[in-house]
């Protein structure tokens, strides 16, 4: 019996991504660390400093100072304050429309911890969310990869994980819930291959929201 549809954010309710890949890889060049925009793709969902610890690792042999990680993180939130707003994704409407119609509780299980995101959510998808349903990146401790942010979204709502389905659409949300022991439907929004998604633990790999609503509506 479902009872909750547990939803990521970035890449799944916006199209944040392009944005979010783009200004990692511009203020990570600004300090010596190359990071193309694909690799910010398969980073998507690990914390600010894990990204950029595995950056420093490989650049400098060592992890980022407290005030290396504070400056490198100022210096992508700058350039992404820059990006236009990044648009609702087409389908998310109506995956959480659907979702809804079923009787589920809607939760979002986020790693952003991006204020303006959150205040956007109500802006364009008013009445699906509210504040004691959301795992945000204020909440958790060790973030997707680990199981912790999607087990928090199980104990919020209240319910076992086989009465949840999460929509993920990055290799490390998916391993994430798949973790938790939650269905995973994928969907695939970004420039990774379908393969990467499955290998990651998705149940179920759909090209776009559109095809996650119409999973619900049967
Ligand atoms: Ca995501």
């Amino acid at each position: 019996m479902l009872k909750a549809v547990l939803f990521d954010m970035d890449g799944v309710l916006f199209d944040s991504m392009p944005n979010h890949a783009y200004a990692w890889s511009h203020a990570m060049t600004q300090f010596g660390l190359e990071m193309t925009a694909y690799e910010a793709y398969l980073h998507e969902g690990r914390t600010g400093s894990g990204t950029i610890n595995i950056l420093a690792q490989r650049y400098w042999g060592r992890d980022a100072t407290e005030e290396e990680l504070e400056r490198i993180y100022a210096a992508k939130a700058e350039v992404f304050n820059t990006l236009p707003e990044p648009k609702p994704m087409p389908g998310a409407l109506e995956a959480l429309t659907a979702a809804k119609e079923l009787g589920c509780m809607i939760v979002l299980v986020t790693g952003s911890a991006q204020t303006s995101l959150l205040q956007r959510l109500e802006e364009h998808y008013p009445g699906f969310f509210r504040q004691e349903l959301m795992v945000t990146g204020f909440d958790v401790k060790r973030g997707k990869p680990d199981p912790e942010p999607y087990l928090m979204g199980l104990q919020k709502a209240g319910i076992k994980a086989e009465e949840a389905v999460v929509v993920e659409n990055a290799p490390l949300g998916v391993e994430s819930a798949h973790r938790a022991g939650i269905f995973t439907i994928a969907a695939n929004t970004g420039p990774l291959e379908d393969s990467l998604l499955k290998e990651a633990g998705a149940d179920i790999v759909v090209p776009g929201l559109m095809d996650v609503a119409r999973l619900f509506q049967k």
